[in-house]
């Protein structure tokens, strides 16, 4: 943030050119400096990698710079607004957090790349889903006929996990989406496009004030000759990519 006594906008201009969040014009009262800097902080979000392996977590030594654990990411929005994308091991992780720092107290989107293990198979273990009064909407796509909430569900029958998802204290609803645009609190945008990987695989581009980052897991390369999604369906013929425009 920039504090300067120049109040011109090609000031202005330079130091958002610099990569400055805000400028104020000096001389600054203290309430307007706070205003400021709370504009600032209300305008960005934030991203926290709970976990960022593949296939497997791996607790040794040598994973300790990026963490031991699959894939869990989080986004953190003015208002503690929360987006978690994949409920690999990293989700225990997430939910420790939650737990000590918050209450348990926590009501957010899931949305789920695809429902490979290294995906999903935390979410049963995440708290919050037994704390009453959190909300949670868990976002994926169809495999064919079988929706989000029956590819969830399916890990917690009672022969895999004592627990139904059904039987969690929290709410917790399905909604299952294709290549389109999700929007958020009218200001959080979720642009989804269907990757390159084996079923129907997810990535996702969140734009909020502006920013925006993106969530892309598991996609795979190809040769310039090579359109994606015939590598993609050549893996699995019954899907095709208009299989996720409902
Ligand atoms: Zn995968």
């Amino acid at each position: 943030m920039i504090v300067s006594g120049k109040a011109y906008d090609f000031d202005k201009r330079r130091a958002k050119q610099a990569s400055a969040d805000g400028y104020i014009i000096k001389r600054v009262k203290p309430a307007t400096f706070a205003a400021g800097v709370r504009d600032i902080v209300n305008a960005c979000f934030s991203v926290n990698y709970w976990g960022v392996l593949g296939t497997l977590p791996v607790p040794r030594h040598n994973s300790l710079r990026y963490g031991g654990n699959t894939s869990c990411v989080t986004m953190t929005f003015p208002n503690e607004r929360t987006l978690i994308f994949d409920a690999g091991t990293g989700i225990k992780t997430l939910s420790d957090s939650i737990m000590k720092d918050h209450g348990g107290k926590l009501s957010a989107h899931i949305f789920i790349s695809h429902p490979h293990w290294d995906h999903i198979n935390e979410f049963p273990f995440f708290a919050p889903f037994c704390v009453p009064g959190n909300k949670f909407k868990v976002v994926g796509a169809k495999h064919g006929e079988r929706t989000t909430e029956d590819l969830i569900s399916a890990q917690m029958d009672d022969v895999f996990f004592p627990i139904l998802v059904t039987d969690m204290g929290a709410s917790i609803s399905f909604q299952d989406i294709g290549e389109e645009t999700i929007t958020i609190d009218d200001n959080i945008v979720i642009e989804t496009m269907l990757l390159s990987h084996i079923e129907n695989c997810v990535g996702f581009r969140v734009t909020f004030d502006g920013k925006s980052v993106c969530s892309v897991t598991d996609n795979e390369l190809y040769t310039q000759n090579q359109d994606f999604r015939t590598n993609r369906t050549r893996r699995n013929s019954s899907i095709s990519s208009k299989a996720l425009k409902f």
